[in-house]
C-alpha cells in the first residue's frame, strides 16, 4: 500500500525535504488526520465513474485519496512551488491532472466540458477560506454541470449555510446556498486535525445540487437583489430595508402592497423569512 500523506509525520517530511514554506495569504492549513479524510470521502460518494475536481490539493493529502477513490481528479492549485512538490507526492497515480491557476480564475464550464462531457462532477475540497463564498457561489452561479459540493469551510460559515429564518446565523448567504442546494454538515473539525493550525474551528459541509433551483421565481437576479437588501440593515423592519437599499425603485405604497399580496406583516424583519416568502415576494415586486 502507498504510504499515506495525511499524517503530522509524513507532511513534516515532505515540507522540510522541499523546504516549503506555508503561505498565509493562501489560507494553507494542511490536513494531517486521516479520520476526517475519510468521513469526507465517504460522504462525498466517491465512485470510480466519477471525475472530481480539488480546489487546492495543497501537498495532496486529500487529492490521494480522492484519486484512489475516483476515475479522475482535476486539482487547481494556485500555488506554483506546489506543483512539483505535488507531482512528486502523488507520482504513483496517473489519474491526477494537476492545474496550476487561481480557481477564480479557471473556465469551469469548458472543463467540465472537456474532462467529463458535461456530466455533472463533484467538487471535493479543504477550501482556502479567505475566498470560501466567491468559489461556492460561482460553482452554483456559473451554471456548472455539477453533483455536489463537499468541502471543509470555517465552522461559522458551515453555520450560516444552512441557517433556518428567526437565527442570528441566517442571511444572504444561507438563502443564496439553500436556493441552488441542500446542505447537510458532515462533521466538525477541530484544529488539531491541520498543520498549521488555525486559530478557529471548522466543519465539512456537504452541498448537494438540487435538479432545479428550491423555489420558483420570475427573476431570480432580483430575488438575491431583495435578500441583500432585507439583511443590509438587520434591525429594520423588511418595508424599511427594502426602500432604502433598493434605491428607492419602489415606493413605501408599493412595498406595503407587495408584503400584504404576500400575507406578510407589515413589521415583519427580513430576518423571519422563508426563502418561499422571499422568492413570493420577488414575484409580487416583479410585477409592478
Ligand atoms: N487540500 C490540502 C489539504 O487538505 O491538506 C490543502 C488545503 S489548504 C486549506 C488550501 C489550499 O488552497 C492551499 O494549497 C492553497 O495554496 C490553495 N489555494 C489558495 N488560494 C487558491 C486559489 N485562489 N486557487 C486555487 N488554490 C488556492
Amino acid at each position: 500500500m502507498i504510504e499515506r500523506i495525511a499524517s503530522p509525520k509524513r507532511t513534516i517530511e515532505i515540507v522540510k525535504k522541499n523546504d516549503f514554506a506555508f503561505q498565509k495569504k493562501f489560507g494553507q492549513n494542511f490536513l494531517i488526520d486521516s479520520h476526517v479524510l475519510n468521513k469526507i470521502i465517504k460522504s462525498a460518494d466517491i465512485t470510480k465513474e466519477d471525475v472530481v475536481i480539488e480546489i487546492g490539493p495543497g501537498i495532496g493529502s486529500l487529492t490521494q485519496e480522492l484519486a484512489e477513490n475516483s476515475k479522475e481528479v482535476i486539482a487547481i492549485e494556485i500555488d506554483n512551488k506546489l506543483i512539483p512538490i505535488l507531482k512528486d507526492t502523488l507520482k504513483d497515480y496517473d489519474n491526477i491532472t494537476f492545474i496550476n491557476q487561481d480557481i477564480l480564475k479557471v473556465d469551469l464550464v469548458k472543463l467540465v466540458k472537456e474532462k467529463n462531457r458535461n456530466k455533472p462532477i463533484k467538487v471535493v475540497a479543504n477550501l482556502p477560506y479567505y475566498i470560501t463564498t466567491p468559489i461556492i457561489m460561482g460553482l452554483f452561479e456559473n451554471n456548472i454541470p455539477l453533483d455536489s459540493i463537499t468541502v471543509m469551510v470555517q465552522k461559522e460559515v458551515a453555520d450560516r449555510m444552512r441557517a433556518k429564518p428567526g437565527t442570528k446565523e441566517y442571511g444572504a448567504l444561507s438563502l443564496a446556498v439553500q436556493y441552488y442546494s441542500d446542505p447537510y454538515i458532515v462533521a466538525n473539525v477541530p484544529p488539531n486535525c491541520f498543520m498549521p493550525r488555525p486559530k478557529i474551528g471548522s466543519a465539512v459541509i456537504k452541498l448537494t445540487k438540487y435538479k432545479k433551483p428550491s423555489v420558483d421565481v420570475c427573476d431570480n437576479k432580483l430575488l438575491f437583489k431583495v435578500i441583500r437588501a432585507s439583511f443590509n440593515q438587520r434591525r429594520k423592519t423588511l418595508i424599511n430595508g427594502l426602500y432604502n437599499n433598493l434605491n428607492k425603485e419602489y415606493d413605501k405604497e408599493q412595498l406595503k402592497q407587495a408584503l400584504i399580496s404576500t400575507g406578510l406583516d407589515l413589521n415583519v424583519r427580513g430576518e423571519a423569512l422563508s426563502l418561499k416568502e422571499f422568492a413570493d415576494l420577488t414575484n409580487e415586486l416583479f410585477k409592478i
